[in-house]
């Protein structure tokens, strides 16, 4: 990209990539519908989860919430049941509460109208534009992983992408390439691009279809970052607390994992408490180490709490590591 004013490079630009993606692009489901409900579910599962991690889950939720109406109406049990194993559930919550607002204020169909879509709750810009490019082709700028990447490259952009001044470059230049019309294709192509041949790592410049268009000169250090965080470690203690066939769960009710359950809390664990098993997860910038103690049966349990018979234990929604440690725990018992 010489210069990304020049409309002549840009067409020619968009023309090579169209090109490229008519004969390369995946045929992913998504891709296929025309839906806004359906690509909206996607747009909502492929924010913090690879495509094919997505795709058997995107089928299965479609099976059983078809449409607005059906999400709108299924208690929100039964909706973080479905998700279960994707993680991040607030967006299963926000999906959901979307549903329910499309339902109430635009009579069950998602309206062709960016700054609407953008009013539901979890859109931000990127799904809002997502939304209105694949459903309505709207020209319509968006910026994902890929897309970032992509561009921090074309630009051969120093600036750090995840600060504000290297954010604005990038929606820029973004939208500075984008057709007057037809943003389906434009913004299918960009994203395809930066999943299929200009990778993280390596990215394969020599049978890049842009390549004429492109000033990195070293790609693979692009896009840039400010320096992350450092990890910091974080212990969680749960009781393992079995009694006639059953495990004690307990429910979430904070604002982090609300309405799925997990194996109760241990404030501190007795010190002849035996521990069963440790596992680590991530969460933000923490690295947590759940630790599981055989615990006695407490004399009474609180309103959160439930004794959950062990052939019904999948049939909740349950946090994903405690639903590893329960399956681990188990599987050897
Ligand atoms: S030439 Fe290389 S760095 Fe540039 S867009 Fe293509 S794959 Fe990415």
């Amino acid at each position: 990209m010489e210069n990304p004013k020049s409309k002549i490079e840009n067409r020619k630009f968009r023309a090579a990539l169209a090109r490229w993606f008519h004969a390369h692009g995946r045929d992913l489901p998504w891709r296929r519908t025309r839906d806004p409900y359906a690509i909206m579910v996607s747009e909502f599962m492929l924010q913090q989860t690879q495509v094919v991690t997505v795709l058997g889950f995107y089928a299965r939720w479609l099976a059983r919430f078809p449409d607005f109406q059906t999400l709108a109406a299924a208690s929100e049990a039964d909706v973080l049941h479905v998700w279960q194993g994707l993680g991040y559930y607030s967006r299963a919550r926000n999906l959901h509460r979307a549903a329910q607002q499309v339902f109430a204020h635009h009579g069950g169909a998602l309206p062709d109208d960016l700054a609407a879509i953008a009013a539901l709750p979890g859109v931000g810009r990127y799904t809002a534009g997502a939304i209105a490019s694949f459903a309505f082709d709207r020209a319509t700028p968006i910026i994902d992983a890929n897309i970032a990447r992509v561009l921090a490259r074309l630009l051969d952009l120093r600036e750090p992408i995840d600060t504000a001044r290297g954010a604005a470059l990038l929606w820029q230049a973004a939208e500075a390439l984008l057709p007057k019309r037809s943003g389906r294709l434009h913004n299918s192509a960009l994203m395809e691009l930066g999943a299929l041949v200009c990778t993280p790592r390596t990215p394969q410049c020599p049978r890049c279809p842009v390549r004429a268009h492109c000033a990195a000169k070293d790609p693979a250090a692009l896009p840039r970052k400010k320096p992350r965080r450092k990890t910091v470690a974080l212990a969680e203690d749960c009781a393992w607390i079995i009694r006639d066939g059953a495990l004690l769960l307990a429910q979430q009710t904070g604002p982090r994992w609300r309405g799925l359950w997990k194996l109760p809390a241990l404030a501190t664990p007795a010190r002849a408490a035996k521990l069963l098993l440790a596992l680590d997860y991530p969460f933000t910038h923490h690295r947590v180490t759940l630790s599981v103690f055989a615990t006695p049966p407490p004399r009474e349990t609180s309103a959160h709490q439930r004794w959950m018979p062990i052939g019904e234990i999948e049939t909740l929604a349950l946090a994903t590591p405690h639903k590893r440690a329960i399956l681990r725990l188990l599987a050897t018992s």
